[in-house]
Order: C-alpha cells, then sequence, then structure tokens
C-alpha cells in the first residue's frame, strides 16, 4: 500500500523489468506510476494500486524520480525527446541497457533540459529485482544519487561508481561479458556431454564445482593483469595452447561445432607467437586490448 512519507516514483516502460522494477517500489510503499507504450501490461501492478498514466506527459510529471526501462537508447529518446522540457529540476534514472557513450550522450542531453541524471545497470534478472541478490549499478549525478538513494534501494543493492555517466554501462556491459563467455563454455560443454547422450542435468553440478573453483584464481590473475607481472602462476600459456587443440579436435570427433571455443584458441596462438608462452595466461588481456595506455 502506498505510504505518504515516500516520494512518489514513475516507471517508463512496463515489460518485464519495468513490471518487476515498479512492483518492487510498489512492495516499498511508493506512490508508483507507470507508462508503456502498449496497452495491457500494466493490468497487475494497476490491481496493486499503480497508477498507469494514459500519456508520456502526464508520466513524467507524476514523480521527481523517472526510471526509464526500455528496450533500448533509441526507443527512450523516441519517448522522452518530444517531451523533453517536462523533464526539467527532475531526476531521470535510466535503466536502459546501453554503451557508456550512449549514457554520457543521455547526461550531456538531459542537464541541457535541466534534469540531474543517473544511469544505471541492472545486474539482476526481473524475479530477483527487490531481493537481496539484485544489485544494481549506478553513475552520473552524485547528488541525484544520494538524494534518490534510499527509493532505489527497493529495487536492490545500490552500488554508486561514480560521477562518469558512463561507468554504470561500462561496468554493465563487463559483467556481461563475463557471464556471457561462462554461459558459451556451459553451452559448448553440455553439448560435448550430449553426445554420449549423457543428461545435461547429470553433469551440471560437475560443472559449477569445476567452475566455483576456478573462479578462486581471479583475485591472483587479477593481481598480474594490475601489475603487469605475468610471471606466476604453474599453468603457463604454452602448456595450455597445445592441450586447447584437444578441446577442438574432441569437439569435431563428437560431432560438436567448435565455434565458440575458436576465438580462444586464435588468441591463446597469438599468445605464443608474441613470446608470452611460458608466462600465465592472464598475459592474454594485453593483446586484448586496443588503447594505448
Ligand atoms: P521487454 O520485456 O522486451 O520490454 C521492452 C520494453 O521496451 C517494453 O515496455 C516495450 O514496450 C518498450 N519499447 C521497446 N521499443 C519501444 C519504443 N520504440 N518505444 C517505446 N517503448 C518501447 O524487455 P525488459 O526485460 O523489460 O528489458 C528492458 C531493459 O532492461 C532492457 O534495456 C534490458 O536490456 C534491461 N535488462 C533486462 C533484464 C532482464 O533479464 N529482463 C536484465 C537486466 C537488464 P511495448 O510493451 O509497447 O513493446
Amino acid at each position: 500500500m502506498a505510504d505518504d512519507t515516500r516520494p512518489p516514483v514513475t516507471v517508463m516502460g512496463l515489460g518485464a523489468m519495468g513490471r518487476a522494477l515498479a512492483g518492487a517500489f510498489l512492495d516499498d510503499g511508493h506512490p508508483t506510476t507507470g507508462w508503456n507504450r502498449s496497452a495491457g501490461k500494466a493490468g497487475e501492478l494497476q490491481a496493486r494500486g499503480a497508477t498507469v498514466a494514459p500519456t508520456v506527459t502526464v508520466a513524467v510529471t507524476a514523480s521527481p524520480t523517472v526510471v526509464v526501462c526500455l528496450l533500448d537508447y533509441d526507443a527512450v529518446h523516441e519517448v522522452l525527446d518530444p517531451v523533453a522540457d517536462t523533464l526539467a529540476d527532475r531526476t531521470l534514472v535510466n535503466l536502459t541497457n546501453g554503451t557508456p557513450r550512449q549514457a554520457r550522450e543521455m547526461a550531456v542531453w538531459a542537464a541541457g533540459h535541466g534534469a540531474d541524471y543517473v544511469d544505471g545497470g541492472i545486474m539482476a534478472v526481473p524475479a530477483m529485482i527487490g531481493r537481496p541478490e539484485a544489485f544494481i549499478l549506478y553513475s552520473g549525478s552524485h547528488q541525484a544519487f544520494e538524494t534518490r538513494e534510499q527509493t532505489l534501494g527497493a529495487l536492490g543493492a545500490a552500488r554508486y561508481l561514480g560521477t562518469d555517466a558512463g561507468r554504470a554501462a561500462l561496468y554493465d556491459l563487463a559483467l556481461l561479458s563475463a557471464m556471457y563467455g561462462m554461459f558459451g563454455g556451459f553451452f559448448h560443454a553440455a553439448a560435448m556431454i550430449a553426445s554420449e547422450r549423457v543428461p545435461a542435468a547429470d553433469f551440471t553440478p560437475l560443472v559449477v564445482s569445476w567452475l566455483n573453483a576456478m573462479m578462486t584464481d581471479f583475485p591472483r590473475m587479477a593481481e598480474a593483469i594490475d601489475s603487469g607481472d605475468h610471471s606466476a602462476g604453474d599453468s603457463n600459456l604454452g602448456m595450455q595452447a597445445a592441450a586447447y587443440v584437444n578441446l577442438l579436435d574432441a569437439s569435431r570427433d563428437q560431432g560438436v561445432s567448435p565455434e565458440l571455443l575458436e576465438p580462444m584458441q586464435s588468441l591463446l596462438n597469438r599468445g605464443v607467437t608474441a613470446g608470452l608462452g611460458s608466462g600465465d595466461t592472464s598475459s592474454l588481456i594485453t593483446l586484448l586490448r586496443t588503447d594505448s595506455d
């Protein structure tokens, strides 16, 4: 039930994630207004006490905090550009997935219309929103974040990363990169096992144990990456490049496409060619970076 002491919040976009965000604000007692391009997405939220705005202008002007969660930045501009003047003196919290460049440009655009801008990266799926395991990365206006921190806390743990509006998107996309690498590894492993008709469900506990064990090595590799000293470690890159050939050969033998494995093989081989074979695989990051510092 809405609590008069809680500040009102507007959620623009009632897709799977927007509905979860609006639901978490309602659970926390915020008077919540929702808007969505197509009708028919807000029934349950309305039943729980949310107001559904008939227009974008009504939605934006209903609350000092306007949380946007649309498919992409093109959609955000399509929705907000025509009503930009109504954003003055409001805080725009954009939780739409995008790049650091898009976030920085949006911060400039929002400032040009008198709005405070906070960009965010949601590190959760909708079912996790409002639960302790959800965390959301924020960056942009410090003052706006501090003022809205308690409100945003309804969604999950709020982690503020600084005044650069692009920083949250950078962390978000880096974390998603790690996630997709892990998904790719899991899918390939499951395909190999399936080629011998072993159920994925039987094999998966081993994958989880193995990956958890390997992740304990990340802090050591992070130190090597930061220091540039890749001499530690007892599984050298050259040895790994040699063993990696077996991953591809066995995949082909088992009738499994090696397409997810090939990019890593090409990087390992590049490492060997570059003379990094006797050091740790953490040195591969030096080949990935194309910037100059
Ligand atoms: P979704 O269920 O597909 O919903 C997309 C939303 O964007 C809908 O409200 C849709 O409106 C709206 N939209 C798309 N194009 C539009 C346009 N041109 N103009 C106006 N509205 C438009 O996606 P979602 O899961 O809610 O994701 C929303 C954002 O959260 C994305 O940026 C996504 O990357 C991010 N995110 C999602 C998850 C997740 O697990 N779902 C996790 C983290 C971050 P209609 O209903 O009218 O189509």
